[in-house]
């Protein structure tokens, strides 16, 4: 297997159909192996931005994606000129955005192959911009190639994802995360295995948890939150602390990045040249730019909560894992006891409710309600007994 695919951790279908398709492509005819719109489709961490990515490096790797030399590594790391990746930053991909794009590819690729457009959220896409991508996806006989990503069909426009032929990633399997850990990770076996269990098959999630030890320890305090609900007044303040822990980690990331962001913005509008302040525009740049600073840390706090709501629903899974005679498949060792213990003291269709309702905060989430105010009833509802 040549190594742009190598961290596509069991997603050996996928990667046979790809193989195909760049194959079919280097006959430089149509067919039906090749087509110029791809949807992938997965859960968080099961690898479909980084399944895009290696389907574009094969296009323009000489060697059909090697991973090591000079095209397959500018394709990844943006350096590459017939290769875009999109990354959104912001709640969703508009118009303009997307016109701008169009604009961008409408060239023929530089080097002569194919241009690849790597879309990581195609479910940002808004109605206008998805209408406007959909254009340039059906216009026949271009040397563009449209990788979109998606969690679900469902994310996107049914008229997008018409048009696309679809690769639907899975969720690796336990083991297989839990090698790539210690493999090309050097993690020590144990915690690999920890960290492999409680992300269920999320890679990102599991590397991040081995990784580093402020991940570990915010995720002990959120995994403590189920076993502190004997109140409403307990449900808000634990509602509270997951929002602020939330908030940190948002902060921790963004902040210097936004501040180093205006900066150069202000610098470009002229600012700290002597005896002047900032050419016309520049007052109103800054505003846009921190308006998109905005958006952006308030997704990422989303983000945040969200993982951790599934951190969540661990916990009230492995109590039905119990609850139906099977205690060895539970995910959170370290809390046996508790999770014992709350097994034996609540019926399971109760167990039930609240992994149900864990589900439907983070759809509320998804659907943009404030996180304070999904948790606060998230957590009213899981302090019921
Ligand atoms: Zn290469």
């Amino acid at each position: 297997m040549t190594s742009a695919f190598v961290g596509l951790v069991g997603q050996e279908h996928i990667i046979e159909i790809i193989q195909n398709a760049v194959a079919s492509a280097r006959t430089g005819k149509e067919s039906q192996e090749m087509t110029h719109a791809w949807l992938f489709t997965g859960p968080p961490g099961s690898g479909r931005s980084s399944a895009a990515v290696a389907f574009a490096q094969a296009l323009i790797c000489p060697s059909n994606g090697c991973g090591t030399c000079d095209a397959c590594y500018s394709a990844k790391t943006h350096g590459h000129p017939d290769v875009e990746i999109i990354r959104t930053e912001g709640l969703s991909i508009k118009l303009e955005e997307i016109r701008e794009l169009l604009t961008r590819v409408a060239w023929a690729p530089s080097m002569g192959g194919w241009r690849v457009v790597v879309m990581e959220d195609a479910d940002r896409l808004t109605e206008s911009a998805a209408n406007a991508l959909l254009k340039a996806i059906e216009e026949p006989g271009t040397r563009t190639v449209w990788l979109l990503c998606a969690p679900s069909l469902h994310d996107v426009l049914p008229t997008i994802r018409s048009r696309c032929r679809h690769l639907q990633l899975r969720t690796p399997s336990l083991n297989a995360v839990t090698s790539v850990l210690i493999n090309s990770e050097h993690i020590a076996p144990d915690m690999a295995d920890f960290a492999a269990r409680v992300s269920q098959g999320h890679i990102g999630r599991a590397k991040y948890l081995a990784m580093k030890e402020s991940v570990r320890s915010n995720r002990k305090i959120i995994m403590q939150l189920p076993l502190q609900l004997d109140s409403l007044a307990a449900a808000f303040q634990a509602a509270q602390t997951l929002v602020d822990l939330a908030t940190a980690e948002a902060n921790a990331s963004s902040g210097e990045r936004d501040e180093k962001e205006i900066e150069k913005l202000q610098e470009a509008y002229g600012k700290g040249a002597t005896g002047r302040g900032m050419a016309t525009g520049g007052v109103k740049a800054t505003k846009e730019l921190e308006k998109e600073q905005r958006l952006r840390s308030t997704r990422m706090v989303r983000d945040f909560v969200d993982v951790a709501l599934l951190d969540i629903t661990t916990f009230y899974r492995d109590i039905m894992v119990v609850q139906s005679g099977d205690a060895n498949s539970i995910i959170n060792t370290d809390m046996r006891e508790q999770i014992e213990k709350h097994a034996a003291n609540s019926p399971s269709h109760v167990t039930i409710k609240k992994i149900n309702a864990v589900m439907e905060a983070r759809e509320d989430l998804a659907r943009n309600l404030a996180p304070l105010l999904t948790c606060e009833a998230l957590m009213c509802q899981l302090a019921r007994k």
